[in-house]
């Protein structure tokens, strides 16, 4: 019976360059499923959307660390990614390691209004 092979979330053949072990392998795969849950589901794992905003770069630079790269907020990709932020995603793609950013004002989470519940959230955005 062939067991279905989990899926990475991560690059494999780099990880193999920087000649990452199994274990540091595993870690990343770890760091990598629980961004992804907070950007799906940021109000399961913060109470408030600017936590989970904190939560998504304190994510990004842990991944830096087991990638071995120099922690580096210009290189960071999964901000913009958050359920309901509005910042454009391929423009901030093209800014990575610029130090630039292009937020959408009307973000809730990086605009010029932030919204400061979940309930706030749900009001605005319809559930
Ligand atoms: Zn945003």
């Amino acid at each position: 019976m062939n067991q279905p092979k989990t899926e990475s979330l991560f690059n494999e053949s780099l990880a193999n360059q920087r000649g990452l072990t199994d274990a540091h392998k595993q870690l990343l795969q770890e760091a990598y499923v629980h961004l992804e849950g907070v950007l799906a589901r940021p109000e399961m794992f913060a109470e408030t959307p600017s936590r989970a905003v904190e939560i998504v770069e304190g994510l990004e630079y842990h991944i830096q660390q087991l990638w071995d790269f120099d922690p580096d907020r210009t290189k960071h990709r999964y901000w913009c990614r958050l359920k309901f932020c509005s910042c454009p995603t391929l423009d901030n793609d093209e800014l990575f390691g610029t130090g630039m950013r292009r937020i959408n004002y009307s973000c809730p989470y990086h605009g010029d209004v932030r919204v400061e519940t979940w309930g706030e959230f749900e009001e605005l955005t319809g559930g």
